[in-house]
C-alpha cells in the first residue's frame, strides 16, 4: 500500500476534517480515520442553524425543523417563536456518512486507522542523538511526520501538510505540544422514543440544581422522538438521569418515555492557542471551534474547515514558503474570534449567576418585551450582539432598582 503519495494528510473523518479536504481542490489528500465508519459513536445533539447546514453543503439527514426555543429556569420560562425555520435537526450518523460520500470523490479514505505525529523521520535509523538532530531540522525544513497504524501493521508517512482534525481530545494538537486554553465538559444524551412534545421548538433548561456551569435540552426530532442531553463540567451522565427522573418539567414530558440510544461526549470550550505548527494545522473540534454558550462546533468548525483547506491550497499551489501557512490562523480569528472571545466572557459571567438571578433575568426580558427584538435579531451563530443589547438593559435595571 503506498500511503507516501499523499500531500495532505488529515488525521480524523468527521464533518470537519471531511470539508478539510474537500475544500483542497488540486492535491493528493488523504483522511485517516480510527473508527471503521464515520459518523460513529453517535456525540451531537445535531441542531443546526441555516446557516450551518448551508456551510456544511446542505448533507442528508434532517429529521426535523425549530422554529424557536422553551428556555426555562428554576421558576420562569420564556418562549422565543419565529414565523420561519430557524435551525434544523439532523441524523449525525446520516450527516456524516453523507459528507464523507461527497467528499469521497476527491479524498481517499483509510478507515480503521490510527494516525500520531512521529518524532523521528523515518528514513533514519542509526545513531538516536543523530536521529534527534535530524529531526529537529527536518522539523525546521519540512515540519512533522505521521505513522499510521492500520491492520496490525505501522506505516510512516511524510505529507507536505497534515491537518490534526481529531477532535475533543486532539492526540496531534497535543503531541505537538500546542497549548490549549480551555474547559471540557462532560455531556451525555439519550434518545428516547413515545414521548409527546411539541416539535417545533427546542427546550433548554437554565438550572443550575442540574448542570451547574451549562444547561440541559431536549430537542425534537419528530413528534414522538426526542434527544435529551446535558453538560457539565463533570458527570454529565449521573446529572443527565437526575434531571429526567426529578426535573418538574423534564420528568412531566418524557414520561413513558423509552430511550433507544444513549452516548457521552466531550465539549471543549475556549481554543487552540496557536492552530498552525510548522506543517501541522489543527481544525473543528481539536482547535477549539466551538462556540463557548450553546457547544455548537459544527459551523464554526465548518467555516474554518474552508478557511484551511484554501490556505493549504494555495501554499501547495504556489509552493510558498511553510511560513505562508500561518495565513490559516489569521484568517480564521478574522471570522469567528470575536464571537468566541464574546462568548468566553459571557460564559464567565453566567457561572456567577444563581438560579435567583437567571429567574430575574428571563422574567426582565419578558416585561420589557424582548422577546420580539431576540426573534428580530438574533441569531444563534453570532449571538453576541443581541445577549449584549439584553444585558446592558438588564444590568441598567438592576442598578436602577438597587438605587431606588
Ligand atoms: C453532547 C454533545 C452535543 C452536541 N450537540 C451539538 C449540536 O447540537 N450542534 C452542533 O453544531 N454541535 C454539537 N456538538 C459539537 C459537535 O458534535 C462537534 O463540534 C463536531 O462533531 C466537531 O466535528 P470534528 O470533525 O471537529 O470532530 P469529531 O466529530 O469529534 O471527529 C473527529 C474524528 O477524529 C477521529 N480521530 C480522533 N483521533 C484520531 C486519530 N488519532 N487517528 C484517526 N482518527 C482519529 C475520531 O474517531 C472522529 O471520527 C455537540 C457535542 C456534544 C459532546
Amino acid at each position: 500500500m503506498d500511503l507516501d503519495r499523499y500531500d495532505v494528510v488529515i488525521v480524523g473523518g468527521g464533518p470537519i476534517g471531511c470539508i478539510t479536504g474537500e475544500s483542497i481542490k488540486h492535491h493528493k489528500v488523504l483522511i485517516v480515520e480510527e473508527h471503521s465508519a464515520v459518523g460513529v459513536p453517535l456525540q451531537c445533539g445535531g441542531l443546526v442553524s441555516k446557516k450551518g447546514v448551508k456551510e456544511l453543503g446542505y448533507p442528508k439527514g434532517v429529521v426535523n425543523k425549530v422554529k424557536g426555543a422553551y428556555i426555562f429556569s428554576k421558576n420562569r420560562s420564556i418562549k422565543i417563536e419565529d414565523r420561519d425555520i430557524r435551525a434544523y435537526v439532523f441524523e449525525r450518523k446520516i450527516m456524516d456518512k453523507d459528507i464523507a460520500k461527497r467528499v469521497s470523490k476527491k479524498v481517499d479514505f483509510l478507515l480503521k486507522a490510527y494516525g500520531r505525529l512521529v518524532k523521528t523521520p523515518y528514513h533514519q535509523k542509526e545513531n538516536r542523538s543523530e536521529n534527534i538532530l535530524n529531526f529537529k531540522n527536518q522539523i525546521k525544513k519540512k515540519g512533522y511526520t505521521l505513522s499510521v497504524s492500520f491492520m496490525g501493521d505501522n506505516y510512516r508517512l511524510n505529507p507536505k501538510v497534515i491537518v490534526g482534525a481529531d477532535g475533543v481530545r486532539s492526540s496531534i494538537g497535543r503531541s505537538a505540544g500546542i497549548p490549549m486554553i480551555r474547559e471540557v465538559l462532560s455531556g451525555a444524551q439519550l434518545e428516547m422514543v413515545n414521548v409527546n412534545v411539541d416539535s417545533d421548538f427546542v427546550y433548554i433548561f437554565l438550572d443550575k440544581s442540574y448542570s451547574k456551569d451549562f444547561f440541559a435540552w431536549i430537542i425534537p426530532m419528530g413528534e414522538d422522538r426526542v434527544r435529551v442531553g446535558l453538560c457539565d463540567t463533570s458527570d454529565g451522565y449521573n446529572k443527565l438521569i437526575n434531571l429526567i427522573e426529578n426535573h418538574p418539567v423534564v420528568s412531566q414530558m418524557l414520561k413513558g418515555g423509552i430511550p433507544v440510544e444513549f452516548s457521552v461526549g466531550a465539549l471543549p470550550i475556549g481554543y487552540a492557542k496557536e492552530t498552525v505548527k510548522n506543517n501541522l494545522l489543527l481544525v473543528g473540534d481539536a482547535a477549539g471551534h466551538v462556540k463557548p454558550l450553546s457547544g455548537g462546533g459544527l459551523y464554526y468548525g465548518a467555516k474554518c474547515a474552508k478557511i484551511c483547506g484554501n490556505v493549504i491550497e494555495e501554499y501547495l499551489r504556489e509552493e510558498h514558503d511553510i511560513g505562508y501557512l500561518k495565513k490559516y490562523h489569521k484568517l480564521w480569528k478574522r471570522e469567528i474570534w470575536r464571537e468566541i472571545d464574546f462568548g468566553l466572557k459571557f460564559r464567565r459571567i453566567l457561572k456567577k449567576m444563581d438560579n435567583n438571578k437567571i429567574d430575574k433575568l428571563l422574567e426582565f426580558i419578558e416585561k420589557n418585551e424582548l422577546i420580539d427584538y431576540i426573534v428580530e435579531k438574533g441569531d444563534m451563530d453570532n449571538p453576541s450582539k443581541v445577549l449584549e443589547g439584553i444585558f446592558k438593559k438588564f444590568l441598567g435595571n438592576c442598578i436602577k432598582s438597587l438605587l431606588n
